[in-house]
């Protein structure tokens, strides 16, 4: 049994049209999942969806067994005793009338935790009581990044779940980002990371989802897809690194949305079959939807 399947799943905003499109996806217990693409590929809504923040629009999501639905206010609350998500900006999810100090005792009362197991928490995070006193708008990247996985790590999730956890941070800060979410593994049964950052999925992720215009493209063990790429897109990816697939920035070609495959417009194997979307399929030990593989 997964700890979380995703079948199937359409997400979208209201009555717009749906970002993510008919989307599987698996997360064990014990693995890391990582969910790449470029800006505006679906895959921080995909997650969105998954504590309430986008809406689930058809398909089925069920965890531990148990079919949930992520539409109706129970399904939203067991997703959210579930799943803790730490957003790419981290000190804006914080109340900036507040010093984190206490926002993190309030996290720690409603999650029923008593006291000296938040200090211990916030000693592991080397949060120190200057940077507890302070409003999250007077944190360092780095220090909101820590104070997030704090008041994450509280609610003991079965799954964390990181937006672009490294973006907003040199690469110094970067290196021991990865360093703490390694150290992360003993404290929850899985994470999923989003990310369009391919050093910090291959470092962390044991599985890999790519996705492109709201659909996954390829996804298998992350160390086959994220060092021998089957999927066109996948291999520009990798060409890029993460210097030209940079978060809030669209690539000069985008994706194509509607029928068929959305990497034709800027495939160089693209032909007349891929006006149709294609079934995805296994090839080369990975999951893969392309006609030319
Ligand atoms: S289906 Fe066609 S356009 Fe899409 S990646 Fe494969 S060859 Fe390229």
């Amino acid at each position: 049994m997964h700890l979380l399947s995703l079948h199937e799943l359409y997400v979208g905003y209201g009555r717009g049209e749906a970002v993510v499109r008919g989307a599987d996806l698996e997360v064990d217990g014990g693995t890391t999942v990582a969910v790449i693409g470029e800006s505006g590929s679906g895959k921080t809504t995909l997650i969105r969806a998954l504590v309430g923040l986008a809406d689930v629009m058809g398909g089925e999501v069920v965890l531990e067994g148990v079919s949930v639905d992520p539409s109706s206010r129970t399904g939203i609350i067991r997703l959210r005793r579930a799943i803790q998500m730490i957003f790419q900006d981290p000190a804006s999810s914080f109340d900036p009338r507040r010093t984190v100090g206490w926002s993190l005792r309030e996290a720690a009362y409603l999650a029923g935790r008593p006291e000296q197991e938040l200090e211990e928490l916030v000693g592991r995070m080397s949060l120190s009581r200057q940077i507890l006193d302070r409003r999250p708008g007077e944190l360092s990247g780095g220090q909101a990044q820590r104070a997030a996985v704090a008041r994450a790590l509280v609610f003991k999730p079965r799954i964390i779940v990181a937006d672009e956890p490294s973006s907003a941070l040199d690469v110094s800060l970067q290196a021991r980002i990865i360093r703490l979410f390694r150290s992360l593994k003993n404290d929850t049964s899985a994470m999923i990371l989003v990310t369009h950052d391919i050093h910090v999925a291959r470092m962390l992720a044991d599985t890999a989802y790519v996705m492109l215009g709201g659909i996954i493209v390829e996804h298998g063990h992350a160390r086959s897809v994220l060092s021998s790429p089957v999927h066109p897109y996948t291999r520009e990816l990798l060409e890029a690194g993460t210097s030209s697939i940079t978060p809030g920035i669209m690539p000069s070609v985008p994706p194509v949305f509607g029928e068929g495959c959305p990497y034709r417009a800027r495939c160089p194997l693209a032909d007349s079959r891929c006006a149709v979307l294609p079934d995805m399929h296994e090839h080369d030990g990975r999951m893969v939807r392309c006609h030319a593989q």
